[in-house]
Parts: structure tokens; sequence; C-alpha cells
């Protein structure tokens, strides 16, 4: 997860109009300019995960779940990009298939982790991919999220710490100046990406990056 910049700016129109028509609700409007304006805000990325989400694959999350705050349903800053939760993923014989952020958290409510607040810098990796918190609340809301448990999450995240630590030992010997460039070029395109996307799990290699220099 990483922070998300939200700004009531980027709330389509096509939303406000939604909103200020009588006796409509979520199901009725036509989703997709805000499909595209929360795609462009998260730099297309699962708010939750960070997996590549686009247009085909996106779902729009309620932060507060619309069965209980039915007041935030239409309310901009209540709504997040997320994927699929793994439930498309094409499973081998015999193995269960484990969901992942919104299809797993469902109507439920997370208790402190939020991608509006820095709450996500209670967040870190280890080196096999597993995302943990020292906080009791964070750690809660990690698990019903299911972070650690969707298919391939852990492991794509391990791939890409262990993609970069390989990239970096490659420049053993070499002067620390040189190091530092690569670092800080790395650092620019997990934070900044390319062309408004960012890299899938950017977090990852941001924190380790952070701890390098
Ligand atoms: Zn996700």
């Amino acid at each position: 997860m990483r922070k998300i910049d939200k700004q009531a700016s980027n709330e389509p129109q096509s939303l406000k109009n939604h909103r200020s028509t009588p006796n409509t609700n979520f199901d009725g409007l036509d989703k997709s300019d805000l499909q595209d304006a929360l795609l462009r805000e998260q730099f297309f990325l699962c708010a939750y995960c960070m997996c590549r989400i686009n247009k085909k694959n996106i779902n729009i999350e309620h932060y507060k779940p619309k069965s209980k705050y039915n007041n935030l349903e239409l309310i901009y800053s209540n709504l997040f990009g997320v994927c699929d939760g793994g439930e498309n993923i094409p499973l081998t014989s015999g193995k269960k298939r484990k969901l992942h952020c919104d299809k797993k958290k469902a109507n439920q409510e997370l208790l402190k982790l939020n991608p509006l607040t820095n709450s996500v810098d209670l967040l870190y990796f280890t080196q096999d991919g597993t995302v943990k918190s020292s906080d009791s609340d964070i750690s809660t809301d990690i698990k019903l999220l299911g972070l650690n448990e969707g298919i391939f999450l852990k492991k794509h995240r391990a791939n890409l710490l262990k993609s970069l630590q390989s990239e970096y030992s490659r420049l053993r010997g070499k002067s620390l100046a040189e190091r530092n460039n690569f670092l800080r070029s790395k650092k620019k395109f997990y934070s900044q990406g390319f062309e408004g996307k960012l890299p899938e799990y950017c977090q990852v290699a941001l924190q380790w990056i952070e701890k390098k220099l």
C-alpha cells in the first residue's frame, strides 16, 4: 500500500451530477469517468495490494462499506480503485482460492490502515515478500485484506526485491558515487513511474532503496 494523494479536483463531473440527482445510488452510476479518475490518481495501481489495475479489471471499492455508510456511497474521498482480488487467476487443480483486497474485506471495516493517511508508513516488507507492521491494529488490517495470503502477492514482492538487489550487487567494487547514482535513479523510477504509471509493488523497492541511501 502507498499513500494516495486524493484531490477533490480529480472528482469527475459525472459523479457530482449523479450525486445531486434525487433517488440515485452507486449502482445506477455510469462508472467510466470515475474509473479513469481513480486510475490516474493511483498511477494504475490497486489501492491496497499495488498490483496493476486498468480499465478492464478495475473494481471500485468503498473504503467505508456502503452497506453501513449509505451516505458515503457517492462520496469521492471514500472511493478507491482496486484489483479483482485474485478471483480471476486460473487455479491448478486442488488449490483453494484465497482472495485479497476488497474481495476479502467485503463489508468489513479496516481499523487503521488507510491509503489516504500516514498509516501506510507503518507497513514494512521482509525479504520473503511478507508485509508486516508492529502496530497491532494494522496487523489485523493486513489479515483482513489478505495481503500475505493472496495467490502470488508475496512471491511478486519477493521477486521484485530480489531482482533489485541482484542489479545492485553487480555494482560491487564500483565507487560509492556510482552505487548511489544507481539507487537514486531507481528511487525516481519507483516513486514517479513512467507515463502516469507506477511499477507494481513500488513501495517494496522504495523502502529497500531508502534504507540503502
Ligand atoms: Zn489489490
